[in-house]
């Protein structure tokens, strides 16, 4: 359990040793609760490194699960989960470059995606837009950067909606800044995840830009998720 930024946890959870969970870059788990709730996270590893799962977790005020979280879970508690679960995973058979937005811990499900990608040599041109806030609020901004450094085909860029003094990249709504960049959207294959507002205004805009669903994959956060409930494709 890292408590990365105040409201951020990144959460390892570590299989029993007869147990493999199989499952694609992108997807998610279903946490069980002990009154048998469903809490949906996604997992931010990539497949070829299945021993453990890592989540990105944000505490919601009032939540009535992060909270518990945040504030009781002691370490190696026994978790019950449920999954793989979902759609949203890389399209490997495609040719066109790709466009990844995320809102918040929208990131976790891309950084699974991307590891995976760099794992098994995709060398389409592949561009993430992290949207956040605040810039505190980019829990693992040197990941990308050092993608950055590492893979020429990769592009990172941040985006604050209530950027500081001192900031000087893009701000405002990320995916009005992932327009500006490819008003030739409908070219690529585009991968969202995080908050339903974000992801609905995403769509909204994409495709009045020429994209068609087939090429649009996103997974909204909706809260207090039920199986097969928030994902859509
Ligand atoms: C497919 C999928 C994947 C997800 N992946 C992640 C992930 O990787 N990381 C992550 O941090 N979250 C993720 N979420 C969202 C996460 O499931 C919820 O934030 C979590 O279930 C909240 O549980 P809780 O018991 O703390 O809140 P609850 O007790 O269920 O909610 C209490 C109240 O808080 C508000 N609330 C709850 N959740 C949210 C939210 N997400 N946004 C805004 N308000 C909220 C609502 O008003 C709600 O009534 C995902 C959701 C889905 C559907």
């Amino acid at each position: 359990m890292q408590k990365i930024t105040d409201d951020i946890m990144r959460l390892c959870l570590k299989l029993p040793e007869d147990l493999k969970l199989e499952f694609l870059a992108g997807q998610y788990i279903d946490i069980i609760t002990d009154d048998n709730q469903h809490r949906s996270f996604s997992i931010a590893n990539a497949p070829h490194e299945s021993d453990h799962i890592e989540l990105h977790i944000r505490h919601v005020t009032g939540g009535e699960y992060t909270d518990y979280l945040f504030h009781d879970m002691p370490l190696n508690t026994e978790l019950q989960l449920e999954g793989p679960l979902g759609t949203f995973y890389l399209r490997e058979n495609s040719t066109r470059p790709i466009i990844l937005m995320g809102g918040g811990t929208g990131f976790a499900p891309l950084k699974g995606i991307l590891e995976h990608a760099f794992h098994i040599g995709v060398t389409r041109p592949m561009h993430l837009f992290w949207g956040v806030r605040k810039h505190q609020d980019l829990y693992l901004d040197d990941q990308p950067r050092e993608w950055m450094q590492q893979h020429a085909n990769f592009q990172y860029t941040p985006v604050l909606s209530e950027p500081g003094p001192d900031w000087q990249g893009e701000t405002g709504y990320v995916h009005e800044v992932v327009l500006q960049h490819y008003p030739d959207i409908k070219n690529s294959d585009v991968y969202m995840s995080g908050p339903p507002k974000m992801i609905d205004s995403g769509r909204d805009l994409f495709l009045e830009h020429g994209l068609t669903m087939d090429y649009l994959y996103s997974d909204a956060f909706e809260f207090n998720s039920h199986p097969g409930m928030g994902l859509e494709e």
